[in-house]
């Protein structure tokens, strides 16, 4: 369904309350990536450059204990941010009361001002968390519109999207979150066949839901990395000391009965005698021998997922193909990565950390179609799941 957008809301001299995605990595107040707050800059720059106050709300790692305040300021984010927009940004110390009212009052057309980490609010009864009804209440009476740009934190129903959406007349996406819906929505939706899904990662429980809803949408589902084995189990070969599941077992065949030639497992695999990069390792085809885990995918089953990939209109990654962080057994992700990279004319699309991670090493994160903002967000789109701060957003 069609939503708001930022660039449906006349902002002119309104406080226009953001809620955007800044949980960027920080070590002692350094950022070490600050692509989430670049992916913001489209919203924030539409609204002050069409008049508008640009309030923005965003949370920032955990809050658990006071010591963690120190370590979790957005004060370093404000600051980059002004270095960005190069422009003064205002950073108000705190998430509610007179010095944040005071600010917010004081703010002219084309301002921007940043409050303090929405969590410093989980330390008293996770408040932000547990999207309690007062705060979204106190936070929508500090602005006249509310934007959610916060894709990443869209599968959770915090008092800074929910909370604050379901204070106001209506709720706008800004542009981040609206391409984030066009690009996931028309994958799920609507996708140019073939439509291959390749999924990979440490835990089956964790992709099942995806693996169940394309089932019937996609044309092909790729499976690799740590998932695979749980699936050798349940066609009853040998797994070594490979990552199996056992409890899913039973799943992986239903699954496998359902799927029949749609699910693509490796047919070999390099397997080393531990979780280390210098452990002795080899390639195998099929069984996993004893006293050896697999830890990447073979060369036969590169081959076979680039064949399945080479004619794709619409392809979808999320995943490693084994242990990438070890370059003994990175080849596999990188080889996939590589072929997404090389596809003419298809729409491609990444969604988690360690995909977008090998995306980026490889060098060919320019010629991905989107590389989403959202890990857990992403994968619960997949999955066909009803995203709160998504269904909090105005339908137009
Ligand atoms: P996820 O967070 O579920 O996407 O899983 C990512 C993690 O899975 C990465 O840290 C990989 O090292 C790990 N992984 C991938 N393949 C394997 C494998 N064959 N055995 C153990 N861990 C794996």
């Amino acid at each position: 369904m069609a939503k708001l957008i930022v660039s449906d809301l006349d902002v002119t001299d309104k406080k226009v309350l953001i809620r955007v995605d800044f949980n960027v990595p920080i070590k002692d107040g350094v950022i070490g990536d600050d692509n989430r707050i670049v992916a913001a800059l489209p919203t924030i720059n539409y609204v002050i450059d069409n008049g508008g106050k640009a309030i923005l709300l965003s949370h920032l790692g955990r809050i658990k204990t006071e010591e963690d305040k120190a370590k979790l300021s957005l004060r370093p984010v404000a600051e980059r941010l002004s270095e960005l927009l190069k422009k003064p940004v205002t950073f108000v110390p705190a998430t509610r009361g007179k010095e944040l009212e005071d600010a917010i009052n004081n703010m002219k057309d084309g301002d921007v001002l940043v409050m303090e980490n929405t969590r410093f609010e989980d330390l008293d009864g996770k408040k932000e968390s547990k999207n309690d009804p007062e705060l979204g209440k106190y936070w929508a009476s500090l602005g006249d519109l509310y934007v959610n740009d916060a894709f990443g934190t869209a599968h959770r129903a915090h008092a800074s999207n929910v909370g604050i959406s379901s204070n106001m007349p209506q709720a706008a996406a800004g542009f981040l979150m609206e391409k984030e819906i066009k690009f996931l929505g028309d994958a799920v939706e609507n996708p140019r066949h073939p439509f291959v899904a390749i999924l990979g990662g440490a835990k089956v429980s964790d992709k099942i839901g995806v693996i169940s809803n394309l089932l019937n949408k996609a044309d092909k589902i790729i499976v690799g990395g740590g998932m695979t084995y749980t699936f050798y189990a349940a066609k009853g070969l040998t797994v070594g000391k490979s990552l199996v599941e056992t409890d899913k077992i039973d799943l992986a065949k239903q699954i496998m009965a359902e799927a029949g030639d749609k699910l693509v497992l490796p047919v070999d695999n390099v397997v080393a005698t531990e979780f280390a990069n210098d452990a002795p390792h080899k390639v195998v085809e099929g069984n996993i021998p004893d006293g050896y885990m697999a830890l990447d995918i073979g060369p036969k089953a590169i081959e076979d997922f680039k064949k399945v990939l080479a004619d794709a209109k619409t392809v979808v990654w999320n995943g490693p193909m084994g242990v990438f962080e070890m370059p003994n057994y990175a080849k596999g992700t990188l080889e996939i990565g590589k072929a997404l990279g090389e596809l003419k004319d298809a729409t491609t699309i990444i969604g988690g950390g360690d995909s977008t991670a090998a995306a980026k090493q490889l060098g060919i994160a320019p010629q991905i179609t989107h590389i989403s903002t959202g890990g857990g967000a992403s994968l619960e789109y997949l999955e066909g799941k009803e995203l709160p701060g998504i269904a909090a957003i105005t339908n137009k």
